[in-house]
């Protein structure tokens, strides 16, 4: 049974001005078939995490934490054994905006082919590309096809498939509705939960709640380079307990006539941040003790990383 286990994770930066804390002590579990949404403003980190999980950083490195697949040490592991082994073949991740990466002088047959060759496949191609296709409910004729003789959506599958060629266990999906219109979103999220009906375990990073809502089993909702809610998808729409959170919830309109509101001022910086609690700024229920670092504090299904729990736990 696959499972995923991330242990205090933190990852860094280095500038000439400083070490960007992008990452900070981030923990969360996730069982095979399950989906996990991280959601968050822009540069809190969410594609941080999914690259800290592939191990493709650039110019980041992980500095502390743990992150166990099927209860292997992945971060123990030299770059060649995890190449080797789990980068695509068990964990897979399809990249913010890939879709507009096809090469658009190759059809997508020969852009599948490159992508075995690149990865030294040495069973049937035909086979492999054939499986990747129908698992995204695409038509094989789009393999003798040009990128721009496809729908975004098309490609947006395309990039899923390519993603999923190796048969990977778990996939991270950076926002992979973004940039599509509402219909071609709907499309995606069905073809996700079929994937993860077929078993595969999936982690959504979008600034999209609505799209969580439909698709995820646990959310973790980052701020500041750090998960400050972590529960079931239940727990966390219908009882959202830190401030960001519910701040979050309560600007998204709704059909009922609920005026949006939205969250004042702007994230902080993460160079060389202060040991306070992240969104002090920002925070309505601010009190002198958010001078500190709160901790995690457990809830029915996960934790909260706000004082105001802190005798609710
Ligand atoms: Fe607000 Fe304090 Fe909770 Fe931070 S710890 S979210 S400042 S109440």
């Amino acid at each position: 049974m696959t499972s995923l286990n991330v242990e205090k994770l933190s990852t860094r930066y280095q500038t000439s001005k400083g070490e960007i804390h992008a990452l900070e002590d981030v923990s969360f579990s996730l069982n095979e078939g399950e989906s996990i949404g991280i959601a968050g403003e822009s540069a809190c980190g969410k594609s941080t995490l999914g690259l800290s999980i592939i191990r493709m950083l650039i110019g980041g490195k992980t500095i502390s934490g743990k992150i166990n697949f099927n209860g292997e040490s992945i971060l123990d592991l030299s770059e060649q054994e995890f190449d080797k082994r789990y980068r695509w073949k068990k964990i897979a991740m399809v990249f913010q905006g890939a879709m507009n990466s096809l090469d658009p002088v190759f059809t997508i047959k020969e852009q599948f082919v490159e992508v075995l060759k690149q990865h030294r496949y040495e069973g049937s191609f035909e086979k492999v590309i054939s499986d990747a296709i129908n698992s995204v409910s695409l038509d094989e004729n789009i393999l003798k096809k040009y990128p721009h003789e496809l729908s975004g959506g098309m490609k947006q599958r395309v990039i899923i498939a390519m993603a999923l060629i190796l048969k990977p266990k778990f996939v991270i999906a950076d926002e992979p509705t973004t940039a599509l219109d509402v219909l071609i979103q709907a499309q995606i999220v069905n073809l996700l939960k079929k994937l993860k009906k077929d078993g595969l375990s999936i982690m959504i990073i979008t600034h999209d709640l609505a799209i969580l809502s439909e698709i995820a089993d646990k959310i973790g909702i980052m701020y500041g380079g750090q998960i400050v809610e972590f529960g079931s998808s239940y727990d966390v729409f219908k009882n959202p307990k830190h401030p960001y959170t519910q701040g979050l919830l309560a600007s998204i309109p709704t059909l009922y006539g609920n005026k949006p509101t939205y969250i004042k001022g702007i994230p902080p910086s993460l160079l060389d941040p202060k040991p306070e609690c992240r969104f002090i700024a920002r925070c309505p229920l601010a009190m002198e003790k958010c001078k500190k670092d709160p901790p995690n504090f457990k809830t029915d299904s996960g934790y909260v990383k706000c004082w105001l729990l802190e005798d609710k736990e």
